[in-house]
């Protein structure tokens, strides 16, 4: 019987960056030559296990070992990049993913209880037509094709004739959400691409959810007035009020955790020599839980009210973009934390700022986890991006410990 070997999915991971990649990254950007290329390689390491492997409506492309059950365990990842992307981000999800129906193929002899699939999602990056998450939000059903007709890229080539290239006809793609009908659980390991788990020295997290984002303009509306002539307590001044408000922003971010930026502020006239008039800002709220998003929401309209009242000015607030968060599954959450532990002797929870694919895959109502390996530096979307060698293998095991109890969570239930 052949044991899970860690080892080798690090050797698949150069190999693969040894095809696609060059001094300034890799090129596996969705939908281009090499893109296929590498999902070609991929295949190939597919068919020698004797998995059935097609591609849905989307270019989702499946791999399945069948189960003495037909509801299965999924494990995905993607194999595109971004132009000048990392070995790691997406790649080393679906080679852990192949390592572990190695090990789970061998170990029940070709027929384990639960089925178990491997999905390679498309365009995962977005970083040819804008798009993110193309295939896996097809999958879920949150895609609206006629809002992606029509996006070209840099050289003004239309999505529709890309995808068709490519097998993938847009107005179809919807029809891969009964890729899902089958579906019990959901894992993607991913690299965390940010800081946390380096500062705080923890090789593996498990990823609770992603966050929910409230984007809005707040705009002060005050009176432009000359510099000199103006005295001080005659000024209606519409920077003073968006300054005031700002730590208030911050203490709120505190009190409720979460994370607010303020990433933008421009005044008008903008002139050195007049009181500025307006001041357009916008924040930007993240927290994994709805209430308490709302509740940073509310008390930062309230603060900013509070603080236009007293400079004298008009306040108001206006929507840009918001999701809902999206929590992963409370039970599969605790039996990663298992298998962090197994494999890496602790665990540290951790909610994910960017969406992943994981995310479409809950929204949808299966069952999903998440695991995050360290980042250094906390780099990722650059060729610099890069893992520790031990802790690339730890996450592979611990991939593979997770599907072990996943399928045993699937079995029981
Ligand atoms: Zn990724």
């Amino acid at each position: 019987m052949t044991a899970l070997d860690p080892a080798r999915t690090v050797d698949e991971l150069r190999d693969l960056r040894a095809r696609t990649a060059d001094d300034g990254g890799a090129w596996r950007v969705a939908w281009t030559d090499t893109w296929l290329e590498a999902r070609a390689w991929l295949r190939a390491k597919l068919d020698a296990l004797g998995l059935e492997t097609h591609a849905d409506a989307a270019g989702n492309v499946w791999s399945t070992l069948r189960g003495r059950r037909p509801q299965a365990l999924v494990i995905g990842g993607h194999i595109d990049s971004v132009p000048g992307g990392g070995w790691l981000d997406g790649s080393l999800n679906l080679l852990a993913g192949l390592e572990t129906i190695r090990r789970i193929h061998d170990a029940y002899d070709g027929e384990p209880p639960v089925t178990v699939r491997l999905v390679d999602w498309a365009d995962e990056e977005g970083a040819r037509f804008g798009r993110s998450l193309f295939g896996s939000s097809a999958c879920s059903g949150s895609l609206v094709p006629d809002q992606e007709r029509g996006r070209t890229d840099r050289d003004g080539v239309k999505v529709e004739d890309a995808l068709r290239r490519c097998g993938v006809e847009l107005d179809r793609m919807l029809e891969s959400g009964s890729e899902l009908q089958s579906a019990g659980a959901y894992l993607e390991l991913h690299i965390e691409q940010g800081p946390v788990l380096e500062d705080l020295q923890f090789p593996l997290g498990v990823v609770l959810g992603t966050f929910g984002v409230e984007r809005h303009g707040l705009h002060f509306r005050g009176q432009a007035a000359h510099s000199g002539s103006t005295p001080m307590d005659k000024r209606r001044d519409a920077l003073l009020a968006a300054a005031r408000m700002s730590p208030e922003i911050y203490r709120i971010t505190e009190r409720h955790g979460g994370v607010c930026t303020i990433g933008s502020c421009v005044t008008r006239p903008g002139i050195v020599t007049s009181v500025v008039a307006e001041c357009d800002l916008t924040l930007d709220q993240r927290h994994l839980d709805a209430a308490a998003l709302a509740t940073m929401l509310a008390e930062a309209r309230e603060a900013a009210m509070r603080f236009a009242r007293e400079a004298g000015v008009g306040f108001e607030i206006s929507h840009l973009w918001s999701i809902a968060p999206i929590p992963f599954h409370p039970e599969l959450i605790a039996l990663a934390e298992d298998a962090v532990r197994q494999a890496a002797g602790a665990s540290h929870r951790l909610p994910s700022g960017p969406l992943h694919d994981a995310a479409e895959v809950a929204r949808a109502g299966v069952p999903t986890a998440m695991l995050f390996v360290q980042s250094l530096r906390g780099i990722s979307h650059n060729r610099i991006e890069d893992t520790r060698i031990e802790h690339v293998e730890q996450s592979v095991v611990a991939l593979d410990q997770l599907a072990e109890r996943v399928m045993g969570w699937l079995g029981g239930r």
